[in-house]
């Protein structure tokens, strides 16, 4: 057994896949989810395990939290349509809830992860983005809720970590895609597979030459495990997956041939703030974690489009 490990946002998309590699290692784990975003079916296999326990609470509200060695905060609505739908809740996650575990974490003598985002790069003007470039966001434009609520959890992490001396680690988080990301989400790779499954039109929003880099759910899963568990880290590091930049055009030619080529594409209206360009720049973590994707981009969208096409069979069924 190698502790107690607090999981916040267990049944988010990220947060379950997280989980269930923690129990693998041998950890107790303790999921903590309010279900604003997180979904109860994400959780089936965490709960087979007596190892796993869950807490249903809000972050953002005290919470009486049980002692851990170990403390991974993944809690926080991560799709452009969920937070702007619930902007004081995100920024209220990313404040008092990154507070509230940092406390904990100082109180138990453990160590914190911090799931930071891609987003804190803004509509970067530095391509690729290495963790030295500072972003380029509007403080208080629509997606500021998710952007400026990770650059403030970030500080807070790093001023918990100078003044306090916990140990805290910040992941820079890219697109990430797979199996369990919620069909109703409004991410891209949900929406394009689930529409071209039922056949539907694929929403491209604005002229589509926009781009992202994405990165498999288990590669993501072995650089979080990796960052949590390295020594000597010094601020945040990038997790994402450089070699599978795309425009948002070319994944939905992808999509459409590999679900059939039922679905048109159309285009859409571009929602405001959005970043042009995202690459991510991984050498700080190649170097300190040993780590690189290893999902090549066919592979990870084949097993993802598996999961959607069952999804949507079962639904329609
Ligand atoms: N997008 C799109 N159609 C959709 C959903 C998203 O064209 O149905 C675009 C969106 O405008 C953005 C890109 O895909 O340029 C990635 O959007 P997503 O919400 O997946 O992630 P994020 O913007 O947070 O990277």
């Amino acid at each position: 057994m190698r502790g107690t490990a607090l999981v916040s946002g267990v049944a988010g998309f990220l947060g379950s896949h997280l989980a269930e590699r923690l129990l693998g290692e041998g950890y107790r784990v303790i999921g903590i989810d309010n279900f604003v975003t997180g979904r109860r079916e994400n959780l089936r296999t965490l709960q087979r395990s007596p190892a796993f326990t869950l807490l249903r609470g809000d972050l953002a509200r005290p919470l009486a939290l049980p002692r851990a060695n170990a403390i991974f905060h993944l809690a926080c609505p991560a799709s452009p349509p969920q937070y702007l739908r619930i902007p004081i809740a995100t920024l209220e996650v990313n404040a008092f809830g990154t507070a509230q575990l940092l406390a904990h974490a100082k109180k138990c003598g453990a160590r914190m992860l911090l799931t930071s985002t891609s987003e804190v790069y803004g509509d970067p003007e530095v391509h690729p983005q290495p963790e030295t470039y500072w972003g380029h966001v509007n403080p208080n434009g629509i997606r500021s809720c998710y952007d400026e609520g990770k650059r403030f959890a970030e500080a807070l992490a790093m001023a918990w970590h100078r003044e306090r001396d916990v140990s805290v680690r910040i992941a820079r988080i890219f697109n990430t895609y797979g199996p369990r990301m919620a069909p109703d989400d409004g991410r891209v790779v949900s929406n394009f597979l689930v529409a071209g499954w039922k056949g539907e039109p694929l929403r491209v929003q604005g002229t589509g030459k926009q781009t992202r880099s994405f990165c498999y759910v288990h590669d993501m899963v072995e650089g979080l495990v990796r960052l949590f568990h390295a020594e000597e880290v010094d601020g945040p590091v990038n997790l994402g997956n450089p070699d599978t930049e795309l425009t948002i055009l070319e994944l939905a030619n992808q999509v459409r041939k590999l679900t059939g080529e039922r679905s048109e594409i159309v285009f859409d209206t571009r929602g405001e703030d959005d970043p042009e360009r995202r690459r991510p720049d991984i050498s700080k973590a190649k170097k300190l974690l040993g780590w690189s994707p290893a999902t090549p981009f066919p592979k990870g969208l084949a097993l993802t489009a598996d999961y959607f096409r069952e999804l949507v069979e079962a639904r329609s069924a």
